[in-house]
């Protein structure tokens, strides 16, 4: 049986914060259905985090006296070849390629000893009111400095690193856990644009305790009784209680009547009203489209629909491998196709020459209307 101290967690923060009924209403909901599966989006970034949590644990296990002494090239090659194992795209294995080099940028850049650096490290947060949380990398300055580090695969637009919530969560119990005054943080997102895939933050004593009390005053609002349900789509957007919220259905209700009414927004902020609550309309839809998809997945009707056929995705694993092997045949404008990781457009020749680096997929079953009653 879930609890809402289940889902207060430090990677939800923004949104409880916003939404103080979030926690409760999810546990209702993970009770009453069971949890949700993660999304392609999730299940990518956890295979993501595991190769790259993997390796730089294999780098560091391997600097220990008698160990391999592993240079950082060949854990990044080891890498790419487990994402591509994995039938990891190759933009996907392009982004775990991306936050290793970061992580042995950090690692030069801040001189850490192999032993102060910490994969997937569990944090208690007890004084925060949470049970806890994983950080994905940390670098430890003995007495100095912790560095912070979290790994974003899945998303293309994050909270810039000064302004997580979840990593200040985690500087204050860092800088406890470490006894250093300072932590920096940094958010990697290797599928954003260039100039935002790495933010910083630096929080000085000052910083980490205005954090910890905001922290606390939010946990302290989710656990009262009967927490306010606060709609908004940055808070509702991943929360697993969207579908079944009845605050939801009401705000899409009420702005709907006040579209009707008023007509065109005329404000800024009426726009923005309008485009939130389209855009959690569209959740609200999709939430209810993959429950009725998994309804007839197992079995179950809904008259006027049925389950029409994946689609086969094709894309090319390992780029730069498949990209030399076209230079080498003369084929530099398919060379640029291959590169793009769509196989779609390669001519029949190119596929010839790459044929081992082509991978396909079958997407889930979509959603068809069907005449059966
Ligand atoms: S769907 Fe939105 S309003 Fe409802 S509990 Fe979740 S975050 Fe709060």
């Amino acid at each position: 049986m879930k609890t809402a101290a289940d889902f207060i967690r430090p990677s939800s923060l923004a949104a409880i914060a916003q939404c103080p009924g979030r926690p409760t209403m999810e546990a209702a909901v993970v009770n009453l259905e069971g949890d949700q599966p993660d999304s392609p989006e999730a299940s990518m970034g956890h295979r993501g985090h595991e190769i790259i949590g993997r390796n730089i644990e294999c780098w560091r296990l391997s600097q220990e006296p008698g160990g391999l002494g592993k240079g950082w090239d060949d854990i990044i090659a080891q890498a790419a070849d487990e994402a591509t194992a994995a039938g990891m795209s190759s933009w996907d294995a392009w982004c775990v390629r991306f936050c290793l080099e970061f992580a042995r940028d950090a690692i030069q850049k801040y001189g850490i000893e192999a032993d102060n650096v910490l994969v997937e490290h569990r944090m208690g947060m007890a004084d925060l009111g949470m049970a806890g949380g994983t950080a994905d990398l940390i670098l430890v300055v003995p007495f100095k400095l912790v560095i912070v580090i979290d790994w974003k695969l899945g998303y293309v637009e994050q909270q810039e690193a000064a302004d997580n919530d979840q990593l200040q969560a985690y500087g204050v119990s860092a800088s406890e856990e470490f006894k250093t005054k300072a932590v920096l943080v940094y958010v990697v997102t290797p599928r954003a644009e260039k100039e935002y895939r790495v933010t910083a933050g630096k929080f000085d004593a000052k910083a980490l305790e205005e954090s910890a009390c905001w922290t606390r005053a939010v946990v302290a609002r989710a656990q009262s009784p009967n927490p306010e349900l606060a709609p908004d789509y940055s808070a509702c957007v991943y929360c697993r209680a969207v579908r079944q919220c009845p605050a939801v259905k009401e705000h899409l209700v009420n702005t709907q009547e006040a579209l009707a009414v008023l007509g065109t927004p005329a404000t800024p902020e009426a726009w923005g009203d309008a485009i939130g609550a389209a855009k959690l309309a569209e959740k609200w839809g999709e939430g209810w489209k993959e429950a009725g998809k998994a309804h007839l997945m197992s079995g179950g009707q809904a008259n006027g629909f049925k389950l029409g056929a994946g689609r086969s995705i094709e894309s090319v694993a390992n780029v730069p491998e498949a990209v030399a092997k076209l230079r080498e045949a003369g084929m530099e404008a398919e060379a640029l196709e291959a590169a793009s990781i769509s196989a779609g457009k390669l001519t029949p020749a190119a596929r010839a020459v790459i044929e081992s680096y082509i991978t396909t997929k079958t997407s889930a079953p979509s959603l068809v209307a069907s005449k059966r009653a």
